[in-house]
């Protein structure tokens, strides 16, 4: 098809199985689509590299279709190859890109022309009753592998259950690729841990073994002590022009340097974050759910200290500068139970 907005393939190019996430622009020059056939026609939906340099995906990816493919798919692929342009610099979107996770249906930026991509490839998805969509991610801090869904219904739980116990259910950022096929069918992010760890891809290739081995995700609620469920309450930022440091330098927040250790911990009010090094700065704290309304006030910074005014649970601590840039400082998450409400 020449109108589409991504190159759109049904066979992998020479190559593609060994390529290296950095050279993969070599061969596949811009994000494209690969319909791959199967024997149960229902596509399992992948998508992967929507940020560059968060390489596990592609790895799984190819080490289960060097697996599989010779003796022919036991369901349909759908595979969403990304941000080839960032991954060749390894770094997660190009200056002056739009993020590739915050494109699809509900995005802020409907008018973007990566939106625009998104919503073609979501409507070519669309037309083929995917089984289920996955898309995966690394994160740069210490984080346990994790799998986030937006709908609390129990096929979706059952498919984030195939990766992990832990559960983050999430409303925002706005935009997600997993949010958007959630419309669809089951689907879920996973996080598996730092990209340079060969055991996230190990983990990945499990889940996508299982997605291609089972016939169908069971539609009864798991048992409660089988999951650990959580929910995003916040997401935090830096303020945009303000300077962070993770080492004791000198500047707007001095963050501590272990805080990414302090991720998926059960913090008490009081938690230190860091120290202001400008008593005036303040770290943007954004509603995490579409629920709430009111800004929650989730920091104290009496004493020129950084402190948690609430308990939370952090996710995404990182002490990588552009991540925090790009992205955010974290998410703070609550425990919730199967029915969604807060324990
Ligand atoms: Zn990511």
């Amino acid at each position: 098809m020449t109108d589409a907005p991504c190159a759109l393939l049904d066979r992998l190019p020479d190559g593609f199985l060994d390529c290296p996430a950095n050279r993969l622009k070599d061969i596949l020059p811009r994000p494209t689509l690969f319909d791959l056939p199967g024997r149960d026609p229902k596509p399992l939906f992948v998508s992967t590299l929507l940020h560059g340099n968060e390489t596990s995906g592609l790895a799984a990816v190819q080490e289960v279709l060097r697996r599989r493919l010779a003796r022919g798919l036991n369901r349909s692929l759908i595979l969403f190859i990304g941000n080839v342009e960032a991954a060749a610099q390894n770094v997660r979107t190009l200056p002056g890109q739009r993020d590739f996770n915050r494109v699809w249906t509900g995005t802020a930026f409907p008018d973007d022309p990566l939106a625009h991509m998104a919503r073609w490839i979501y409507d070519y998805v669309k037309k083929r009753d995917a089984f289920a969509a996955v898309d995966i991610h690394n994160n740069t801090g210490f984080n346990p592998h994790y799998s986030c869904i937006s709908k609390l219904e129990p096929k979706y739980v059952a498919l984030a259950q195939l990766f992990s116990r832990l559960i983050v259910l999430f409303q925002r950022p706005r935009g997600t690729c997993a949010a958007a096929f959630s419309e669809l069918c089951p689907a879920i992010t996973v996080e598996c841990g730092k990209s340079e760890l060969d055991a996230g891809a190990a983990h990945v290739i499990e889940l996508l073994e299982a997605c291609f081995s089972i016939t169908q995700l069971p539609d009864h609620a798991p048992a409660s002590h089988d999951v650990e469920l959580l929910r995003t309450c916040a997401i935090v930022k830096a303020p945009a022009g303000a300077s962070f440091s993770f080492d004791g330098t000198p500047a707007d927040f001095i963050f501590r340097p272990d805080i990414d250790h302090l991720n998926f911990s059960e913090l008490d009010a009081g938690a230190s974050f860091g120290a202001l090094g400008d008593e005036e700065a303040r770290l943007e704290v954004l509603p995490g759910d579409g629920f709430d309304t009111q800004p929650i006030n989730y920091f104290d910074y009496a004493g020129g200290k950084i402190r948690l005014a609430r308990p939370a649970i952090p996710a995404m601590l990182t002490v990588d500068r552009r991540a925090v840039q790009q992205d955010c400082l974290c998410y703070l998450m609550h425990r919730i139970g199967l029915d969604g409400v807060a324990e």
